[in-house]
């Protein structure tokens, strides 16, 4: 089971405005409480200024993106001739060779550098065009597709908060539990632990991933099954859980206790993810009743799975969903 203190931190990345340093264009900052307060309890947060760290001042000439959605330059609002296009996008591959051990980023949003997405992106004149992605931010995802990246203001969001973080962990116990020592038996074994994860949010995927590593990977170099199977796995987790998908896995999660639990039980577990599922309760409970009787019940297989307990119960993140 995860806790905020038997768990070692996890490195993720953080636009250091978020965490108070002084580095945004005017001389200020946009320090997040909640990444502070809450998510440092989890998370070693390593922070960069990528405007900062290709020798911008602070404060400084805001900068903006200019051109298409697809490949906008970063230009001085004041003076265009200033383009750090270049520069920021360096500093993104930089980042990523030197902090290979990186299992989330949030950035900021709206920044030209930073922004994940929605950054507007203006006509030459100054008009606003499109909407695209900062610099950095694109390059940084492009160069690890992989990678768990949110932007602070989503985190507001329950159901986004919780898929991030969700992602994170699912991320770094992928480093710790496979990559330390790869092989197709692990890579298995990692898929059968997060078969209900994956289920609560893409029964295709949950499908098509179990048919990739039974029918396909042990065919394959097992370089490419690596980067194939979490490419998809992370991909697949970023859709949205919602209550009807989480109901069909408490359902199934349900199915193995059926034996093992009398009439009574069974019909408070049914009510309960029926409240769950009609909007009356959060996910937390059903699962707080579930746990209770798969703890005395359940088989191994179904106890280790990591939708039952897929990062610290701390932080509390099934009370809103
Ligand atoms: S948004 Fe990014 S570039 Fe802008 S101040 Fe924050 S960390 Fe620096």
């Amino acid at each position: 089971m995860h806790t905020v203190n038997d768990h070692a931190l996890i490195p993720v990345g953080i636009s250091a405005c978020l965490l108070g340093h002084k580095v945004r264009y005017d001389g200020g900052h946009k320090r997040s409480k909640y990444c502070l307060n809450v998510l440092s309890e989890c998370f070693e947060f390593r922070p960069f200024c990528p405007e900062v760290s290709i020798g911008l001042s602070t404060p400084r000439e805001p900068i903006r993106l200019v051109g298409s959605a697809e490949a906008p330059r970063v230009v001085g609002t004041k003076d265009p001739s200033l383009d750090v296009t270049e520069p920021l996008q360096r500093y993104a591959d930089e980042v990523g060779q030197a902090q290979p051990d990186l299992c989330g980023y949030i950035l900021m949003q709206g920044s030209p550098s930073c922004g994940m997405e929605r950054v507007k992106v203006y006509h030459e004149n100054g008009m606003p065009n499109v909407a695209g992605s900062g610099a950095y931010a694109a390059r940084l995802m492009k160069n690890n597709p992989a990678l768990p990246v949110e932007e602070e203001g989503r985190l507001n969001d329950a159901i986004l908060r919780e898929n991030f973080i969700t992602r994170v962990f699912v991320y770094h116990a992928w480093r710790q539990e496979v990559m330390q020592q790869p092989s197709l038996h692990e890579v298995i074994q990692f898929h059968s632990r997060h078969k209900y994860q994956l289920m609560a949010h893409s029964y295709e995927g949950y499908k098509a991933l179990g048919k990739y590593l039974a029918e396909e990977a042990s065919e394959l170099p097992l370089t490419q099954v690596l980067e194939t199977y979490i490419l998809r796995l992370m991909t697949f987790l970023k859709n949205r859980a919602s209550r009807k998908s989480h109901t069909n896995v408490l359902m199934h999660i349900m199915g193995y206790l059926k034996k093992e639990i009398d009439t009574d039980t069974k019909q408070d577990l049914l009510e309960a993810i029926e409240q769950y599922r009609t909007n009356k309760v959060h996910l937390v409970v059903p699962l707080a009743l579930l746990k209770h009787y798969l703890k005395r019940h359940g088989s191994e297989y179904i106890r280790t799975q990591a939708y039952l307990d897929p990062y610290p119960h701390e932080l509390g993140l099934r009370n809103y969903i």
